[in-house]
């Protein structure tokens, strides 16, 4: 069944320069003095990262959450929440990085 409301992320169709702009105004609202500042700093850079490289990943409008599969293989959906390591250990992790930037991206071109 088609889903109407998933788009396929593609990474050679992604505009860089609305990218580039989404992740600026992303890192200028962190505090870089509160506890995961610096965390979600190096997570929104790898997401920049993954969104430019991975093709295996999906954005759900229904739900706002991103699929993304992992370099291990492992399949995270993300939006404030996610599965993996870091989000249980109670830091912040690039997959939900990456959904967050993906809603604004979409919005923005859209
Ligand atoms: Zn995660």
């Amino acid at each position: 069944m088609t889903n109407f409301r998933v788009t396929r992320i593609k990474p050679a169709f992604i505009n860089r320069a609305v990218l580039a702009q989404v992740a600026a105004d992303a890192l200028a609202k962190l505090n870089p003095k509160s506890r995961d500042g610096k965390r979600w700093a190096n997570a929104i850079g790898k997401a920049v990262a993954v969104i430019e490289q991975n093709p295996q990943m999906a954005y759900d409008l229904r739900t706002a959450s991103l699929e993304i599969v992992g370099t291990r293989g492992t399949r995270y959906t993300a939006n404030g929440i996610c599965q993996c390591e870091a989000y249980n250990g109670g830091f912040p992790c690039y997959h939900r990085a990456a959904a967050r930037l993906i809603q604004r991206y979409l919005e923005i071109i859209q």
